[in-house]
């Protein structure tokens, strides 16, 4: 058996070397169950594994193996965040309130990912109903980075991400409703992808804002992320939304690289407040695509100052009505001896949401309610609108952009519970891209002084993701040949 290397293996190396035969799936997976349980008490990445299951799973592709089935992904472990339904597997949302609560079905993007052979190993950690960007507002504790000891993961899918660059994970699931994906994939060194709004399908992911969720993989390569894509893409008649795009091969469009192309850089993602070593990285790596042929535009998202306040508007109205429906009666955990309904919704609900969800579901009930509705909510519509347009504009000039994902790098243990505005305020630049419902992407360009990953992003028009991904896969060769080595 060759050495199974987990912190180095990529899905398409793995995906290759099971079809070869260098190593089985029951060996991958019981490699990776080691390494879990090596460093699963540093991380917290996980929020629960089945052992004896993820083995029965390996041991089934191992059968399917031997008897010439095909599939992208046969006998490839994943971990997917709590907030997407596996069938049989717990799906709590890292939430007191669905305590217990196991999925009665797969998502469609799990059946997808379960029809080309891929295996559902555990559960990702992650911010309480995907809100927040740390993923410190978990019931189960925060995750932990491994890239950047003493600094929060990210979030909201910080536990995919972790367990993505801890080598505790191949490649990962998460979910983006406003840079839940992207920010903790730049924050803990890998690839993360929010796909265009409609690509695809949400059936299965619980909805925390349902105008701006999209399901997306957390990578160590760009390819590995158009691999998943790939698989995952497409309209689904069980969700309205999902839009019948074509879904071209993303990984044969990986290759291509950025020459001829024109590429934006958005003057207003480089603000003054903005740490000097993630700007620096941003541009140094846009200096060396303009090296490789690429022209390099400066243009305008002047709406972009209204991004955050637009997003916190539309999103907790959006969660508010969301998480309605966990009162106690049909999923999870439930206050004891209820004296009537109101009783039973009251308590179960004060007892099990915590603090960010209970912010969020209060404000979101603010902004609709009557008097106020005006004031905020429609004026945020319009904003987004405006955002949209943006957009719209700058692609009409430029093939695709780039920027940083957040204006820092990982933010220090704690601020999760210290500091709710500042968090937001840190989402500056992935909201817009959500509103507007383009595709993006973050990939790793350096690391501060300290140590820190810092974050690239490629945001490209709606349902670009194939040129967004010939650009990112670009940008990666040209890190990894700056850093003299591999991506
Ligand atoms: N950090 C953002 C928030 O707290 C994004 C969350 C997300 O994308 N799920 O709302």
């Amino acid at each position: 058996m060759k050495l199974i290397d987990l912190e180095q293996l990529s899905l398409q190396q793995a995906a290759t070397a099971l079809r070869q035969r260098d190593f089985s799936s029951f060996e991958l997976v019981t490699a990776l169950l080691e390494a879990i349980h090596r460093r699963q008490g540093e991380l917290n990445a996980y929020t629960w594994v089945d052992e004896q299951d993820a083995l029965a799973q390996a041991e089934a592709a191992d059968a399917a193996l031997a008897a010439g089935r095909a599939g992208a992904l046969l006998g490839v472990p994943l971990v997917i965040k709590d907030n997407i339904s596996v069938a049989g597997q717990p799906c709590t949302c890292a939430s007191r309130i669905l305590d217990g609560y196991r999925a009665p079905f797969d998502a469609t993007a799990i059946e997808r990912l379960r029809s080309a052979g891929a295996l559902f190993v555990g559960r990702a950690n992650m911010d309480e109903f995907a809100l927040g960007s740390t993923t410190e507002a978990s019931c189960y504790g925060p995750s932990r980075n491994p890239a950047a000891p003493g600094r929060v993961t990210g979030g909201s899918s910080g536990g995919s991400a972790a367990a993505v660059a801890g080598g505790i994970a191949l490649g990962a699931l998460g979910s983006d409703t406003g840079g839940s994906i992207r920010q903790p994939a730049s924050f803990c060194g890998c690839v993360g992808l929010k796909p265009s709004y409609g690509r695809i399908s949400r059936f299965g992911a619980v909805a925390c804002a349902s105008s701006l969720d999209q399901i997306g993989p957390i990578t160590r390569t760009v390819r590995d992320a158009a691999l998943l894509l790939g698989v995952m893409a497409g309209p689904d008649t069980r969700d309205s939304t999902s839009v019948d795009q074509p879904v071209p091969d993303y990984v044969a469009g990986c290759e291509g690289g950025v020459r001829g192309l024109r590429l934006g850089l958005p003057r207003d993602y480089f603000a003054e407040g903005n740490d000097p070593e993630v700007t620096a990285c941003v541009r140094r790596l846009a200096d060396r695509c303009r090296d490789a042929g690429a022209e390099i535009v400066e243009v305008g998202l002047p709406h972009t100052r209204y991004a955050v306040a637009t997003y916190y508007i539309i999103m907790t109205a959006e969660v508010s009505a969301n998480l309605a429906r966990f009162d106690g009666v049909r999923y999870g955990a439930r206050a004891d001896d209820p004296q009537s309904p109101e009783d039973l919704y009251c308590r179960t609900r004060a007892a099990c949401f915590g603090s960010e969800v209970k912010r969020r579901i209060l404000l979101g009930t603010y902004v609709l309610s009557s008097g106020y509705y005006d004031a905020y909510y429609l004026r945020a519509l319009k904003a987004r609108t405006l955002i949209r347009r943006d957009f719209e504009q700058a692609f009409a000039g430029c093939d695709a952009l780039l920027a940083p994902v957040s204006p820092t790098p990982a933010y220090p243990a704690g601020m999760g519970q210290a500091d709710p505005l500042a968090l937001y305020l840190g989402d500056s630049y992935t909201v817009a891209a959500s509103l507007a419902g383009i595709c993006g992407l973050s990939l790793p360009c350096g690391t501060t002084a300290a140590g820190l990953p810092v974050g690239l992003q490629v945001l490209g028009p709606a349902f670009a993701e194939d040129r967004m991904l010939r650009v990112a896969a670009a940008c990666e060769e040209l890190h990894a040949r700056e850093r003299g080595g591999r991506p």
